[in-house]
């Protein structure tokens, strides 16, 4: 069994033999450490020049020699040749050296895991030597995981820990503090860019100032995207995954919903047209109740909460109630849809703007800028519009588009259940009368539409 350790080697001498793409990785994870390099090989490399010619390196331009072992406290040894890095591993152990052979685990007195910086956090994974790959899987898994941010919560405990040590000499309650205090609220300012706020929370728990410790009470004002739930941010999932209780919309598919904390309570506020199982002005009091009685409030949302998703709204009572929110933007319906219908929103030839309106009827009919929204070279994309999509496709004829531009319908957009209807203006209200559609539906006009016939790449079985 390996023995983990982590190894200061700033501005400590290091030799790497080999002067190819490999050694290049290594001297950079190096170098990142800010250890003193020397690099043994006959020739260099690409990058290794440029590290040379930037002074990062020394260089020896020639065949690994034993004396080159001097004075060294690491030794890699990344060379094509088995006989220059089976001396090179030799040399190095007789005389007690930490050696690592590239690729070759036999010969290593130590392995390099694969890392996670998130200085000063440093995370290791070693499968030792049986699997790199796998080491870097898991590695990856865990990137996507770890917020970048996490460095700078480390540097703000660190910069506490000597008045935290002062006011609490026992190692328990030590303990018991850091633990109350990094299970709170403490993080997820960090993360969301509010240092000040954070540390100002900090010093308010170490000064007993319930007052301003106690609000640990947060909304996540959250976009889930169009429906893939690949199309999750990373912020948004780890939000999803730290929520008390969560307010969900219909448009927030179940695979979606199913990455929410699995005991978070569940809460459906609706929203089928006139039939809102929740009123908006009572979802928003009602994110105010819950962030009061301390609780982790998720707001999931599909689509972008700022777009045509009434996230103003929800969060202008928070503001007035001084609660702690933030929003997190989500792969909106218009870029959702396109990019998964292979329909470029702009288009050096056919759109250099475009326009994203609500289609939604008012008393039977739809007001909009028409003359506006009918000019050339643009395109317009429609939100709710499938009940008018016959008065849209009228109104902009009416208003001077050319019956023939062309123009798509998309149900369900990002999900396997995605079907792209696509006509004219002259044709789209037929071609979707005559199908059985469910919503969501998303409307798009202009000349980029014909590019998805050549540009289609998702869900093809089930072209419209
Ligand atoms: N905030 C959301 C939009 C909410 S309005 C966003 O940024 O996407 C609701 C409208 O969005 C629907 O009527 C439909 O027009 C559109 N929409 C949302 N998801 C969709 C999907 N997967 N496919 C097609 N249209 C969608």
């Amino acid at each position: 069994m390996d023995f983990p350790i982590t190894l200061k080697v700033k501005d400590q001498p290091c030799l790497i033999v080999g002067g190819g793409e490999v050694a290049a990785r290594k001297v950079n994870s190096l170098l990142q450490s800010q250890a003193q390099v020397t690099v043994v090989s006959p020739e260099l490399c690409r990058s290794l020049q440029a590290a040379l010619e930037q002074q990062q390196i020394k260089y020896h331009a020639r065949s690994f020699a034993p004396e080159d072992i001097n004075n060294i406290v690491l030794v890699i040894a990344a060379t094509n040749d088995a006989q220059v890095n089976q001396l090179v591993a030799r040399t190095a152990t007789a005389r007690y050296i930490p050696v690592n052979v590239v690729d070759c685990p036999e010969l290593c007195t130590f392995i390099v895991p694969s890392i996670i910086r998130r200085d000063p956090v440093l995370i290791a994974v070693s499968t030792g030597g049986t699997s790199p790959v796998l080491a870097r899987l898991l590695r990856t898994r865990l990137e996507t995981m770890i917020p970048t941010a996490y460095g700078q919560l480390a540097g703000l405990l660190g910069a506490f820990r000597e008045q935290v040590k002062s006011r609490f000499s026992e190692t328990v309650a030590r303990r018991r503090f850091w633990e109350r205090v990094l299970s709170g609220s403490l993080a997820e300012l960090v993360f969301s860019g509010r240092e000040e706020q954070a540390r100002q929370a900090l010093q308010a728990e170490l000064d007993n100032n319930v007052a301003v410790a106690a609000r640990t009470g947060e909304v996540y004002l959250v976009g889930a995207g169009p429906g893939d739930p690949d199309l999750v941010t990373f912020r948004a999932l780890r939000l999803m995954q730290q929520a008390d209780i969560v307010l969900y919309d219909r448009l927030v598919s179940s695979e979606i919903l199913d990455l929410v904390r699995r005991d978070a309570e569940r809460v459906y506020v609706g929203k089928h047209r006139a039939n809102h199982a929740m009123q908006q002005g009572e979802i928003n009091q009602t994110l105010v109740d819950l962030a009061r009685e301390g609780k982790r409030v998720l707001r999931l949302k599909g689509g972008d909460p700022f777009i045509f998703g009434r996230g103003g709204e929800e969060i202008a009572l928070l503001a007035e109630n001084n609660i702690t929110f933030q929003v997190v933007p989500g792969v909106t319906a218009a870029s959702g849809c396109a990019t998964y219908a292979g329909i470029p929103l702009t288009h050096r030839d056919y759109a250099q703007s475009v326009i994203f309106v609500t289609g939604q009827l008012k008393d039977g009919s739809i007001d909009l800028n028409w003359s506006m929204l009918a000019q050339a070279q643009q395109t317009v994309v429609i939100y709710m519009g499938l009940k008018g999509v016959d008065i849209i496709c009228t109104a902009l004829q009416a208003h001077g588009a050319p019956a023939t531009r062309p123009a798509a319908l998309i149900e369900q957009g990002t999900t396997r259940k995605q079907r792209v209807f696509s006509g004219t203006l002259a044709s789209l209200a037929e071609i979707v009368a005559q199908a059985k559609i469910h919503a969501p539906t998303l409307i798009i006009v202009g000349d980029v539409v014909k590019l998805h016939h050549q540009l289609a790449w998702f869900n093809l079985d089930h072209r419209g």
